[in-house]
């Protein structure tokens, strides 16, 4: 069990990393009025890459996973708290028109359309003319997408002024502190966790200036358009599993841009102002890591969050908080990798 309670009052909870997990977290505690410190290092940082997307239906079938309903209400709920405490704007409700791959992905969707559960997240209307949809496509609702660099900026910011962020790499802690672990893929270089099947995976995405006006709504054909300004959008993601640094590659920018072009009737000549790359910290399961090591009563992790991190991390760190942390997330289920 994980003892936030054991500790408040005492030496601080040690948080390493300043990406989404360590500074949601932090916030988390903060709320709490837990007594933690932040480090947070300038190494690769997937969180400031990401787009942000929060989708809650995915993939080729179009799943909405059990938990998938509840995660995106607290998330919702977390990340307007946020704004209101701290005075920003990082979270922004946008409908995603998602155009069908195939005719399978189009059967695929129609029965989930039958489907009570999914009433609230698909809307069965046609997509634009403006757009190129060869298979047809589909509304989907309660979509959104969170601007991460405006929520770190101002975490960070907002933790400075309390005292309790430190902008180094952790080294070392006092002997029985409590640390929580939150490198993002940066794990696999820590001896305490490497026995963790992560199972990391490399991603790009660009940003361009259209030369027409952008809609207002998410474009998703297998890869993803998100207007964030009138003429401004960001494209991606590539997904590769066996690049261990983030490269930004030509093939995988001319892939992007091609697709952009690609999803719209008319040319907007887009330009690319930036490309970018990160490292999601994928599982094996697709399920994060979290909970305390099997060996060291002090020492826990929070990561694993993979290519949902801005939708997952408010709910699990809740449950950190909670000290409940559910099966399916907690690495006791790997226990027996750690020798
Ligand atoms: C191309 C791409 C697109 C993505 N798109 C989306 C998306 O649309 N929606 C979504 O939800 N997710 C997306 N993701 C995934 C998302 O980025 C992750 O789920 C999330 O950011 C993980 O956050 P994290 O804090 O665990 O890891 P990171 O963001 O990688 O942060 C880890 C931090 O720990 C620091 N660190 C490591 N070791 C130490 C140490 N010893 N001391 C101090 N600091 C340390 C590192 O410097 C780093 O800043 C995307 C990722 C990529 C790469």
């Amino acid at each position: 069990m994980f003892p936030i309670k054991a500790t408040s009052n005492k030496q601080p909870i040690i948080i390493v990393g300043g990406g989404l997990a360590g500074s949601l977290l932090a916030w988390s505690m903060k709320q709490k009025g837990i007594n933690f410190h932040l480090y947070a290092d300038k190494k690769a940082c997937a969180s400031r890459v990401a787009a942000g997307l929060i989708n809650p239906v995915t993939g080729q079938r179009f799943v909405l996973a059990e938990h998938t309903p509840d995660m995106l209400t607290f998330a919702k709920g977390f990340y307007r708290n946020i704004e209101q405490a701290i005075d920003i704007h990082c979270f922004f409700e946008k409908p995603m028109k998602r155009l069908f791959l195939s005719q399978k992905e189009q059967e695929n969707c129609k029965k989930r359309l039958k489907n009570d559960r999914y009433a609230k997240f698909l809307k069965n209307e046609l997509p634009p003319q403006t757009l190129n949809a060869e298979h047809s496509g589909i509304t989907q609702t309660q979509t959104a997408w969170l601007d991460t660099n405006t929520l770190l900026d101002a975490l960070h910011q907002y933790f400075e002024q309390h005292g309790c962020i430190t902008y180094a790499s952790f080294l070392e802690a006092e002997s029985k502190q409590h640390i929580i672990y939150c490198e993002g893929y940066h794990m696999q270089n820590n001896p305490l966790f490497s026995w963790l099947p992560l199972q990391a995976a490399h991603g790009e995405i660009i940003t361009c200036k259209s030369a027409k006006i952008l809609p207002d709504y998410i474009i998703n054909k297998g890869k993803w358009l998100l207007p964030v300004s009138e003429h401004d959008c960001r494209i991606g993601a590539t997904y590769e599993t066996d690049m261990e640094t983030p490269t930004v590659q030509e093939v995988s920018k001319q892939q992007l841009l091609e697709f952009a072009e690609g999803a719209f009737t008319e040319p907007h000549s887009l330009e690319v102002t930036k490309h970018q790359a990160g490292i999601r910290p994928t599982t094996l399961d697709k399920q994060p890591f979290i909970g305390t090591h099997p060996k060291f009563s002090n020492i826990h992790i929070f990561n694993g969050f993979g290519s949902r991190g801005c939708l997952m991390i408010p709910w699990y760190a809740n449950q950190l908080m909670q000290q409940q942390i559910s099966q399916e997330a907690n690495i006791q289920r790997y226990a027996q990798l750690c020798v």
